[in-house]
């Protein structure tokens, strides 16, 4: 068995998959191009968002935003503290300081509540100037984007989603990529929708940004190809890429992201009533770009994953250091204080496989042994 099982993905659209790469070759075009253009539009029609930018991972996405909005030296910006390093890293790249910011128990997202507590604090230090938030849809379930966009028009700040991990989540009728100012996505293989390397999309309603950031990721470029306006990157999406992920975009919206929502909804009834299974809260769907459950201790987590992979289950722990704890940070860490939840939530957080191939026979072999080692467990106690 697999985490995230991508052969059988390509199996199933192996013709469709080889014929597009053919496509490219035969053609000879491989930066830009037909299908990249294609893609962007495809993407933005299935966000619902009116601009897509594609780029060469999810990481320089996110900096391509922030170059745009002119985050840089003296500026703070606020990130959940339980997430993957790329989030804060970007931010520290640009020279600005990423504000750790605790999360919920729940939903493993950032906390509005603790987001404004953040913010005063930064005002009141009169050291940074609070300029952005980078919400994150953790685990495919997006971010409480209404509460924070009414936090962040209190304050001034931008707001950018990071849906590196949500692509297909949505509240209410709105997709995951279409909350803030603007939103990333990534097309790392492993996420919701992957190519076969890096690959990354930025999403925005805005004209003016999305102009400056089609100038940005191309070395600043001017109108006339000759003359750069700015100071830019060089971060592109393969034409090979964006020709295998409109198959991949296809089979995610007409069957995948079922699938995975059922694996999801197996999951749950199996394992309810014998560990902490994910919240989806009212009115919001989950892409399931993990299926993390809660153990009650490190130990009990840590066995488990043990006998979990004694029997053929391979089980991943996202995330096993909190941002404030991440050596590069231990300049910016304070202490433990205040991060509560994602040190707790380190220490019991374990995922399951999970992918839209995965068998009904396949979640219910993972909930027996579950049960199993559980049951164990109880006896020795
Ligand atoms: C994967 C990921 C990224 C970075 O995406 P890359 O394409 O790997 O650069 C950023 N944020 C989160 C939450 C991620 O999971």
């Amino acid at each position: 068995m697999e985490f995230r099982d991508l052969k059988q993905q390509y199996t199933k659209y192996q013709r469709e998959i080889n014929a597009a790469i053919q496509r490219v070759l035969d053609r000879g075009v491989f930066i830009g191009g037909e299908e990249v253009e294609e893609l962007e539009k495809n993407l933005a029609a299935y966000v619902g968002v009116k601009h897509c930018i594609s780029c060469a991972n999810g990481t320089e996405a996110m900096t391509l935003v922030l170059m745009a909005w002119n985050i840089g030296p003296g500026d703070a910006v606020f990130v959940p503290d339980f997430t993957f390093f790329s989030t804060a890293e970007v931010v520290a790249f640009l020279g600005a300081t990423p504000i750790f910011v605790d999360v919920k128990w729940e939903t493993f997202n950032m906390d509005p509540y603790r987001l404004k507590e953040a913010i005063e604090k930064v005002i009141q230090e009169k050291k940074l100037t609070p300029k952005a938030v980078i919400p994150v849809d953790l685990f495919g379930l997006p971010a409480e984007h209404e509460a924070i966009r009414i936090i962040a028009k209190e304050y001034a700040l931008k707001v950018l989603e990071d849906g590196a991990q949500g692509f297909g989540g949505r509240i209410g009728e709105k997709k995951a990529g279409s909350f803030g100012d603007a939103a990333t996505t990534s097309f790392f293989p492993a996420k919701p929708l992957g190519c076969y390397g890096d690959g990354g999309a930025i999403f925005t309603k805005d004209d003016k940004l999305s102009q400056q950031l089609h100038s940005l990721k191309v070395h600043g470029k001017g109108d006339d190809k000759y003359d750069n306006v700015r100071i830019g990157v060089n971060s592109r999406l393969d034409t090979l890429q964006a020709a295998i992920l409109q198959v991949k975009l296809n089979a995610f919206a007409d069957h995948e992201l079922e699938a995975v929502k059922k694996v999801g909804e197996w999951y749950a009834a199996l394992l309810k009533d014998m560990v902490e299974i994910p919240v989806i809260p009212v009115d919001y769907g989950s892409s399931y770009a993990q299926y993390t459950i809660k153990l009650k201790s490190r130990q009990q987590r840590d066995h488990l994953q043990q006998f979990l992979k004694g029997a053929g289950i391979p089980a991943m722990i996202y995330y096993q250091k909190p941002l404030h704890q991440q050596t590069a940070f231990s300049v910016l860490n304070e202490g433990d204080g205040g991060f509560e939840m994602s040190n707790r939530l380190s220490q019991v957080v374990l995922s399951l496989p999970i992918h839209p191939y995965l068998l009904k026979t396949e979640v219910e072999f993972i909930a027996d042994k579950i049960s199993e080692y559980l049951k164990q467990e109880a006896k020795h106690e």
